[in-house]
């Protein structure tokens, strides 16, 4: 049954909801606007839970719309999406947002579900001449690992701050900022994630030479 509509928003079946890692899903709803990849909506299950904004992990061309989340066990709304099943209904507003993929070269830099922006722009055919450096704790929460890996065109760095792994960085995604030789000036560079991520790596870019205005931040709070 659909709840009355929350001021705003539509109305989206759920077609899926998976659980890809212990406490992060995968929701796959009906999807009713179109979008560049890149942009995020707000979301909520009625009218009494203020929306909470989610950046869309699903490509322009797919018939339905995806987010990634992770549950918060004391949050309000993710425990209760973790619960939906297909058939269910969520709301949502219309797409925006101006962290927009291009066709440039770019270096994408993510923790945690922040890589999910970065799915939607992979998914979009934005994947080529790409280099996406994904910081994490463990190896289980690389999130979309096998398909970042398949695309041509984009080099795949991930960094598992805690543990050893073969193919991996072993050390935080900002050691591996400092350590690299290879930090484009000219090349735009998109940050997604937490707070301190964000402004940790955005001062560690303005240090190595990248200029401010080639700086894009989407900063989950
Ligand atoms: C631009 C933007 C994009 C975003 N995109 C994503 C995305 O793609 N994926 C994603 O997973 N998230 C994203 N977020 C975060 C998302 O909007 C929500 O904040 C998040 O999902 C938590 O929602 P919630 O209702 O479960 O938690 P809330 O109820 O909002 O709680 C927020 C935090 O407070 C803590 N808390 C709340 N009440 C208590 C309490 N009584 N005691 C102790 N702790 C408490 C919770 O554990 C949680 O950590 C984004 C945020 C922004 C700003």
């Amino acid at each position: 049954m659909i709840e009355s509509t929350p001021v705003g928003t539509t109305a989206c079946k759920v077609v899926a909801n998976e659980e890809i890692t212990d406490n992060v899903h995968y929701l796959t709803f009906e999807r009713p606007y179109d979008f560049e990849a890149g942009q995020l909506l707000s979301l909520t299950l009625n009218a009494n839970i203020p929306p909470r904004l989610y950046s869309i992990a699903s490509g322009t061309n797919n018939d339905c719309i995806s987010i990634l989340f992770d549950v918060k066990p004391e949050g309000t709304l993710t425990p209760l999406l973790a619960k939906l099943a297909a058939g269910d209904f969520v709301f949502i507003s219309p797409p925006y947002g101006s962290f927009l993929g291009s066709n440039e070269p770019a270096v994408w830099i993510a923790t945690g579900t922040g890589i999910a922006p970065f799915i939607s722009m992979a998914q979009s055919g934005l994947g080529d001449n790409k280099t996406l450096i994904h910081g994490a704790r463990t190896i289980n929460e690389f999130y979309f690992a096998h398909f970042f890996e398949a695309i041509k065109g984009l080099t795949y760095i991930r960094c598992a701050s805690k543990g050893s792994y073969s193919n991996t960085y072993n050390g935080r995604l900002t050691a591996y900022l400092r350590e690299t030789s290879s930090l484009p000036l000219n090349e735009k560079y998109y940050l997604c994630g937490n707070p301190l991520m964000v402004n940790e790596v955005r001062d560690l870019l303005i240090e190595r030479g990248i200029p401010f205005d080639n700086i894009l931040s989407e900063i989950f709070f």
